[in-house]
């Protein structure tokens, strides 16, 4: 356990501090020291009445073993003041009224966090490839000193043509970014370089449509179930088979909450809907007949929404402009297939006689026993059957998504999943770093080796074991020093950087996108990312995915439709700073009976927001 102790000043960046602190030390729990008194990152209800009950009677309590989260607090009293001292393996003390702030927040962040940062690094002798960025999109930092570099030599020019930027702009973009955030190398040019790859791809939208990106909006609509579950799986998904009973209901709730947000945004707001974007679940995990319900549901709901908006273009090049989706103005329509147990080819061919135009066929990996173990009932060939199969069809845009970190999995198993994606040539590779949370780690750990015991099989027990022995012994150590004032300021301990194959496999996959010609064009990172990385989409020229550029960067307001679906509304900001942004969310729940019984309860929830729209 670490302890944190924060006068006043730095309280208020509690979260920031911890956050770049555990990027050092991963799955550290914290106690948190404030002028106001002490608690703990996941506090259990027990520590909450250990610790009020010390600080009443001015006694050590115990803690229920059974029932604390960490292994530190386990074996600890709690005492009146916080965790026994001998419990903590380092203190850290922020004392940021001594520290140069300004006052404004978002500058004194940064010199709070730059000067732990530097202080971090002497400590252990790391450099995180990130520096100290802990936010999860590291391009939002870049996207607008791109549109101002832009704009300013547009004004300059007095034209409206400049579209690129020049290398010195583009160094001294790089020169703020290391100054501000200690972020090089590496990670400096890949943020860099998709910024600008970004602006070039949103540009296509205007180009499309005569309309920019921050004029339109996007539609998610969640199919939460598929064929099996996924030990892995964090999102809300069920099982097809539960409730095909219930699919009706689900389907014209649906139409109902689509129907009211497209109403809302392109009859009252006039805003074009410019991507659709079908995911879940497994969208495919629908049978032929209710996918075709889906399919028309989208166009009767979707397919003529922009018309009136677009008519009164005074551009008549860009005005109804049909495009391959055969909706006006919808740009691109994309839909998971995900799992190939759940593709037929009539389901394709319903799908492309829809107009979707970008699909996704995941292997997530192409190791048969990693495959058995985190529960894809389908094997490595069908992943290829199904692939060709669509191409058959006449998928011209086909994404593949790979997760590095699996369970089981070392460098030579990702590798071999990467030659297997370099030999079939997706037009585009999404790269998932898994995000060590700490239960759903756990989970799938206790269920990886559940699935070697079952198999029974001695030596391959043995092996398993060796090689995490050798993983969790291997030679990332570097020393640290206690510091604060109730622990020893001398002692040492070694502590481990537990994930160094995991950067291995990032650079594998990066190298495989490469050979293809697949360009990075989108990233972001997860809070608890394995090594402190990153997901990383790459396209080739041209079939890069507008949705996921225009949602994770939070370019345009995307509203999402369906059980267990968020919603996210980009509003201008209350400052009245036309560069900034504000994002107001709302979401739908996790459950799909209460999305079935009272969708009116979700659409309820978003008309507030729709009025917040100008
Ligand atoms: S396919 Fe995706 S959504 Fe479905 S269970 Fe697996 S991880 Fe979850």
């Amino acid at each position: 356990m670490i302890r944190l102790i924060l006068d006043k000043t730095a309280e208020s960046f509690e979260q920031d501090i911890r956050e770049l602190i555990q990027e050092f030390y991963p799955g550290e729990d914290f106690e948190i020291r404030t002028e106001e008194g002490v608690h703990f990152t996941n506090t259990t209800q027990e520590e909450k009445n250990a610790l009020k009950q010390a600080k009443a009677t001015g006694e050590n309590a115990e803690v229920n073993k059974k029932s604390t989260k960490n292994k530190a607090r386990m074996a600890s009293e709690i005492t009146p003041e916080g965790v026994q001292d001998e419990k903590i393996r380092l203190s850290f003390e922020v004392a940021a009224s001594e520290m140069s702030l300004t006052g404004v927040r978002k500058d004194d962040k940064s010199v709070i966090k730059k000067e732990l940062y530097e202080t971090l690094v002497s400590m252990t002798g790391k450099e995180l490839p990130w520096g100290d960025l802990t936010g999860i999109r590291p391009v939002s930092l870049v996207s607008p000193m791109v549109e101002a570099a832009i704009e300013k030599r547009k004004t300059e020019s007095g034209s409206d043509s400049v579209k690129e930027l020049t290398e010195s702009e583009i160094r001294n973009i790089k020169t703020s970014l290391t100054k501000e955030y200690c972020i090089k190398g590496e990670k400096l040019d890949l943020m860099t370089d998709i910024a600008l790859r970004e602006h070039r791809i949103l540009n296509r939208i205007y180009d499309l449509t005569g309309r920019t990106y921050k004029e339109g909006w996007s539609l998610y609509i969640g199919i939460p179930f598929c064929p099996t579950r996924c030990l892995y799986c964090s999102f809300l998904s069920n099982t097809i088979s539960a409730w095909e009973k219930r699919l009706p209901e689900y389907m014209d709730n649906l139409r109902k909450e689509i129907k009211y947000t497209v109403t809302e945004m392109c009859g009252r707001h006039k805003r074009p809907l410019q991507t659709i974007y079908i995911g879940g679940g497994t969208p495919t995990a629908l049978d032929e007949k209710w996918l075709k319900v889906l399919m028309d549901i989208v166009h009767e709901e979707c397919g003529d929404a922009n018309v009136p908006i677009l008519s009164n273009e005074t551009s008549p090049a860009h005005a109804r402009k049909h495009t391959v989706t055969g909706m006006p103005g919808i740009v691109e329509f994309t839909v998971e297939a995900g799992r190939p147990d759940s593709i037929t080819k009539e389901k394709l061919q319903i799908l492309r006689a829809a107009g979707v135009d970008r699909i996704s066929v995941n292997p997530q990996t192409f190791n048969q026993k990693t495959l058995d173990l985190i529960g894809r009932k389908h094997n490595v060939e069908s992943v290829i059957e199904k692939y060709e199969l669509a191409r058959e069809v006449g998928f011209e845009n086909i994404n593949m998504d790979i997760i590095l970190g699996l369970s089981g999995e070392k460098l030579p198993e990702v590798t071999h999943t990467l030659c297997e994606i370099a030999k079939h040539k997706p037009d585009s590779l999404t790269v998932h770093s898994l995000a060590i949370k700490r239960a759903a780690r756990l989970t799938l750990e206790r269920d990886f080796w559940a699935g070697i015991y079952r198999a029974g099989d001695e030596n391959e027990i043995m092996a398993e074991t060796r090689l995490q022995e050798e993983a969790e012994a291997g030679e990332n150590y570097s020393l640290i020093r206690h510091t604060g004032t109730s622990v020893s300021d001398v002692a040492k301990e070694k502590t481990k950087f537990r994930y160094p194959e995991i950067t291995r496999m990032m650079m594998a996959a990066s190298y495989t996108a490469e050979v293809l010609n697949l360009k990075p064009y989108y990233l972001y990172r997860q809070k608890n990312m394995a090594g402190n990385l990153e997901n990383v989409g790459y396209s080739a020229e041209g079939k890069e995915c507008l949705y996921n550029i225009l949602m994770m960067e939070e370019k345009h307001t995307v509203i999402g439709c369906g059980a267990g679906c968020s919603s996210k509304f980009v509003l201008p900001s209350k400052d009245g700073d036309p560069t900034h942004k504000r994002v107001e969310r709302c979401d739908n729940g996790k459950d799909i009976k209460s999305y079935i019984e009272d969708v009116d309860k979700f659409i309820k929830r978003k008309e507030e927001l729709f009025s917040l729209i100008k």
